[in-house]
């Protein structure tokens, strides 16, 4: 978050667990995180990392087999882990807006397009039928589908992925809420609609005065929307950084090897798979540094000492017992 800039969400230690006993597997450790308003944050990871659990913790969305141990989250004065399922559901869609990855499953398939935006309108802001339809097709427009009319007219599977995750994005944004969560929201999509719903996603953050979480696999995405930008590895936050400092000064060798992975040509596409060995299984997260076995500066008290995430520059925080080793660290 850019100094002065004041906080919209702010998680603090949150733990989150699954099952018990000796089958416990802990998702998240200790996460801290914080989005300021206006600013496009990405929490970026390895498939299991724990991002999209912490991004369904915020609006209450976890599994009821899921444990929060620990910690706080924040949505500007509200504490959202105290809140009950009512509380939870009138802050979902009226502050807190959600867009996933596959939108197909999130549409009802059976509701024409323009119903569904309404609802949301009619049970958070309480609009008539008719009022709920011209904000719905106000918003159709925002979110640039072409052919509006037809589209509230239509039922998702008449729409390509592309115009089925702007249809969801508006029905996101209906009620101007304060916080977008995207989770893999381009994902699914083909190169070029993927570089569509990004610039629409900047024009919104900016045009609706909204935060957005960006939860990504891809660097390269992240690297063309990103303000601020967090890597979370095994549960915890290993590095975070406004983006151009982050991709100019790298201060953890896991960032620095997923920024080599990005392509020079074409800068889309870096997936984080390209980081040598694998990803630890959340039930065996290594002791010491849990990125240790594929750290190629590790040394013996990595394997031992967990290292603490550390402020090494305003607003760049590493959680390496090397970082000043890093080329960022170097000015630092
Ligand atoms: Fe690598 Fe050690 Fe830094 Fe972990 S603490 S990232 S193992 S150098």
């Amino acid at each position: 978050m850019a100094d002065g800039e004041t906080s919209l969400l702010r998680i603090e230690n949150l733990t989150i667990s699954f099952g018990h006993g000796a089958d416990r597997l802990r998702a998240v450790r200790s996460l801290n995180l914080e989005v300021g308003n206006r600013e496009i944050h990405a929490l970026v990871g390895e498939s299991g990392a724990g991002k999209s659990v912490t991004a369904r913790a915020i609006p209450g969305l976890l599994p009821e087999t899921a444990l929060l141990e620990s910690g706080s989250i924040r949505y500007r004065d509200t504490e959202l882990t105290a809140l009950d399922r009512d509380g939870l559901r009138a802050i979902r869609g009226a502050r807190i807006g959600m867009v996933f990855q596959d939108p197909g499953r999130h549409l009802n398939p059976s509701l024409r397009v323009g119903r569904q935006v309404s609802e949301a309108l009619e049970e958070h802001l309480g609009l008539s039928r008719g009022a709920a339809r011209a904000r719905a097709l106000r918003l159709v427009k925002l979110v640039e589908l072409a052919d509006a009319r037809r589209v509230l007219r239509s039922y998702p599977h008449e729409l390509s992925g592309g115009m089925k995750q702007r249809a969801l994005i508006a029905m996101a944004i209906s009620c101007a809420p304060g916080l977008l969560i995207a989770d893999e929201p381009t994902t699914a999509l083909d190169a070029t609609v993927q570089g569509q719903i990004l610039r629409l996603l900047k024009r919104l953050r900016s045009q609706l005065d909204m935060g957005i979480l960006f939860v990504s696999h891809d660097f390269g995405v992240v690297q063309a929307v990103a303000d601020h930008v967090s890597v979370i590895y095994a549960g915890g936050i290993v590095e975070s950084a406004p983006a151009d400092r982050l991709f100019d000064r790298p201060l953890h060798p896991y960032t620095d090897l997923l920024i080599s992975a990005i392509p020079e040509a074409d800068k889309r596409g870096g997936r984080l798979r390209s980081v040598p060995g694998r990803a630890p299984d959340p039930r065996a997260v290594p002791p010491g540094c849990p990125f240790h076995p594929r750290c190629p500066l590790a040394r013996e008290v990595c394997r031992h000492v967990p290292p603490p995430l550390v402020e090494h520059a305003p607003g760049h925080l590493s959680a390496c017992h090397f970082a000043a080793e890093l080329p960022g660290g170097r000015d630092a």
